[in-house]
């Protein structure tokens, strides 16, 4: 059979199942069997595929119909050009966290030019040339896979992340993530501010930078509608934010603003519809200058930014 008609019965086969994108599943499933890159595939549609060729590719067509993720059948996710390891104890990376991801290395850039500046300036020409803004030290706080803080430190320059998760999964997942990725992160284990708390009350707790999160915010009830991918290979852990969606987002920012440094950010990643109720719950601490919400690609709220007072 040529190589072409094979990715049509495969399509065909995930279309059948109700697998969505199936055309993009049925190459991308050539591509990881074969190990090559679309364009490769694009040159060889012509060519005979062989009995054995078939058979892997149908048995691959056969897991992804059965609603298995296209990533945990690849065991990886792609997410702000970087590559990730996946596996059902993370959330697999999704584009529109990229907003979230976006809008903060902006800020942080952003920050870090204009210390460079005021640096400048203080110190006199030269010394500003010699001397470098100090590194800013970013907190990601239900990191999952690690995508959100190892790409920010790729992205940025002398970034220090902390990044926790409650799973010792995702942890293991998210340092083998780091290490793939070349960047040193602090990876620590604990529910949300837990991990970093010393549990001294009276201890002056430790600053940052920017507090970064997507945490889970899908209603406890709407769980069971998601799509199956989702719901049946993914954690729920990482998707359950109680009945309104909106737990973690009561307790982050209630107690962001004691991790903050004065001007420091809190940018978290929100459902289309939660703008509203993270406006209001960030205006009602009085820690904050007014929120910003920022929508994604599909002009759907998704980011919420706020400045420490
Ligand atoms: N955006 C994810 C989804 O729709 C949910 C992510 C989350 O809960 N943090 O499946």
């Amino acid at each position: 059979m040529k190589t072409r008609i094979l990715i049509k019965e495969g399509e065909y086969r995930l279309t059948k199942a109700g697998v969505p994108d199936a055309a993009i599943d049925a190459e991308e499933l050539y591509c990881f069997m074969k190990g090559c890159d679309k364009v490769i595939l694009f040159l060889n549609k012509e060519q005979e595929a062989d009995k054995e060729t078939e058979e892997e590719y149908f048995r691959l067509i056969e897991k992804r119909a059965s609603r298995i993720p296209l990533q945990h059948i690849t065991g990886k996710q792609e997410f702000m050009g970087f590559d990730f390891k996946v596996g059902p104890d993370v959330l697999i990376p999704r584009q529109e966290t990229e907003v979230l991801v976006t809008e903060a290395a902006k800020i942080l850039r952003e920050e870090r030019k204009s210390a460079a500046g005021a640096r400048h300036k203080s110190r006199g020409k030269l010394l500003g040339l010699f001397s470098s803004p100090p590194v800013q030290e970013v907190l990601d706080l239900c990191c999952g896979s690690g995508a959100i803080g190892i790409s920010l430190a790729k992205i940025c320059e002398d970034l220090s992340v902390t990044a926790t998760d409650i799973s010792e999964e995702a942890l293991a997942l998210a340092r083998e993530n780091a290490k793939a990725n070349r960047v040193e992160i602090e990876f620590l284990k604990g529910d949300l501010f837990e991990a970093i708390d010393t549990g001294e009350k009276s201890k002056r707790v430790k600053t940052y930078d920017m507090i970064i999160s997507n945490p889970p915010y899908i209603k406890s009830s709407l769980i069971a509608l998601l799509q199956n991918e989702v719901k049946d290979h993914e954690p729920v852990g990482a998707l359950d934010g109680g009945s309104d969606g909106l737990n973690f987002y009561r307790r982050i920012v209630a107690d962001s603003y004691r991790y903050l440094k004065n001007d420091g950010w809190l940018m978290l990643e929100i459902g289309y519809d939660q703008g509203e109720s993270l406006r209001d719950m960030i205006r009602e601490t009085g820690h904050f200058r007014e929120p910003e919400i920022i929508r994604d690609l599909a002009g759907r709220d998704r980011v919420v930014k706020c400045r420490k007072v």
